[in-house]
C-alpha cells in the first residue's frame, strides 16, 4: 500500500477589499469588514481612508 505524500494545499490569497491610508509615508491599511466606521480615519495618524484591495489569506 501507497501512501501517496500529502501535499499541504497553500491558503491561496483572495482579493479582498480593505481601506488604506491616504498619507504617503503611512502603510497603514486594514479590512474592510473589520472596520467599524463608514469611512474610517487611520488609527495611527488620522488621516482619510480610501477603500483598495490587497491579496490577502481569507479568514475563516
Ligand atoms: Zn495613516
Amino acid at each position: 500500500m501507497y501512501y501517496s505524500r500529502k501535499q499541504e494545499e497553500p491558503v491561496e490569497d483572495v482579493e479582498t477589499s480593505i481601506w488604506a491610508c491616504t498619507k504617503d509615508d503611512c502603510i497603514c491599511w486594514m479590512r474592510e469588514n473589520l472596520s467599524f466606521d463608514e469611512i474610517p480615519v487611520c488609527p495611527i495618524c488620522s488621516s482619510s481612508m480610501v477603500k483598495d484591495s490587497k491579496m490577502l489569506p481569507p479568514i475563516a
